[in-house]
């Protein structure tokens, strides 16, 4: 059983992961959940009961994460425990980072967003508007209020390397750098923003954005990764930013089958945006001098987040609990699998 208990202090880095619950889907097709959270953090990827040869995928393994969530735990509860204890991090001038990684299908869009399917919108619901909730609860504490920051949104789609901008019509965007290794996405919108519901507006433009004028609007979402951002200026001057990330999917890691030029130039470039991140992340931990940010651009875009005194990210892996989905599963957990 989890505790309650809100975390005492944010690590630099934290790894969860999360459960959804089967869908009616997988009910009908009587499909058996393979994956148990016993506890502590700790989940159980388990040989169902009944007679199926799994050896070729499970060997009861044990995965360990800061905190765990199984298929009842609510948005709200994932939030505070993944990242809202990053919010105060960019009120003290510091970068916060908040990544949902997992197959598609696994609930990323769920958790960041809250619900975007069909007519009901259900979206101050997800990460993205809790933690501009509690942004402007800040603002408007006196401590903060007496500094002056001022709120902005920006949000932005990574596909096949390239940056789109999701608030002006999906503009192409150049990335560059400069001689003291700032990022800068040139042209990239920032609305200024003074409430919670500004926010969600923008939220609902971009993720609009993000599938208008495509026939499969689901299926090529989700081979691209969407930041939402919400950044603190004083003076113009950047104070803090705490990115948001819905990564594109990772199935196609283990997909080898496919003969389309298309898709595997864009399966190479997720592999390669990911495993840079992966590699980000752990030198961020190590508090190393050398980041790889230049890996990818998905790193070098989000660079801010992976440097300085004061940067903290957190992951949440999403998992499906089928059986089908095993092998997906097993490879996002051992990507995440405090592994940094
Ligand atoms: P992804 O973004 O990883 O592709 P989605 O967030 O779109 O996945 O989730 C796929 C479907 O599963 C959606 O219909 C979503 O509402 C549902 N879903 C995901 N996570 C949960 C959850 N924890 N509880 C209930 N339904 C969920
Ligand atoms: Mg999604």
């Amino acid at each position: 059983p989890m505790s309650l208990s809100d975390p005492v202090k944010p690590h630099r880095i934290c790894v969860c992961v999360r459960k959804r619950p089967l869908n009616k889907k997988e009910l009908a097709k009587k499909e058996i959940d393979v994956v148990t959270i016993p506890g502590n953090g700790a989940l159980l990827l388990h040989e169902p009961k009944q007679k199926v040869d799994l050896t070729k995928y499970l060997e009861n393994q044990t995965f360990h994460f800061d905190y765990s969530f199984d298929e009842d735990a609510t948005n709200d509860l994932v939030y505070r425990f993944s990242a809202k204890p990053l919010v105060k991090t960019i009120f003290e001038g510091g970068m916060a980072t908040c990544f949902a990684y997992g197959q598609t299908g696994s609930g990323k869009t769920h958790t960041m967003g809250g619900d975007f399917s069909g007519k009901s919108q259900n979206s101050s619901k997800g990460i993205y508007a809790l933690a501009a909730q509690d942004v402007f609860t800040l603002l408007r504490q006196k401590r903060y209020a007496d500094i002056d920051l001022c709120p902005y949104v920006t949000f932005f789609e990574i596909y096949n390397g390239k940056v789109f901008d999701l608030l002006n019509k999906k503009a192409k965007l150049r990335v560059l750098e400069d001689e003291k290794q700032q990022v800068n996405v040139v042209g990239l919108q920032e609305v200024p923003v003074s409430s919670v519901d500004d926010v969600i507006k923008m939220m609902e433009v971009g993720s609009a954005c993000r599938t208008s004028g495509q026939t499969f609007a689901n299926a090529s979402s989700s081979r691209s990764h969407a930041v939402l951002q919400v950044i603190l200026r004083r003076r113009n001057f950047l104070h803090g930013k705490f990115s948001l990330v819905d990564l594109a999917g990772n199935e196609r890691g283990t997909d080898v089958s496919s003969n389309d030029r298309h898709t595997i130039v864009e399966t190479a470039e997720i592999n390669r945006s990911l495993l840079a991140l992966k590699e980000c992340i752990r030198s961020l931990g190590q508090n190393s001098e050398h980041i790889p940010f230049r890996m990818s651009k998905l790193t070098q875009v989000l660079r801010d987040s992976f440097i300085g005194e004061n940067s903290r990210t957190c992951m949440i892996a999403m998992i499906s609990p089928g059986m089908n989905s095993c092998e997906y599963t097993l490879n996002t957990l051992r990507y995440a699998n405090r592994s940094f």
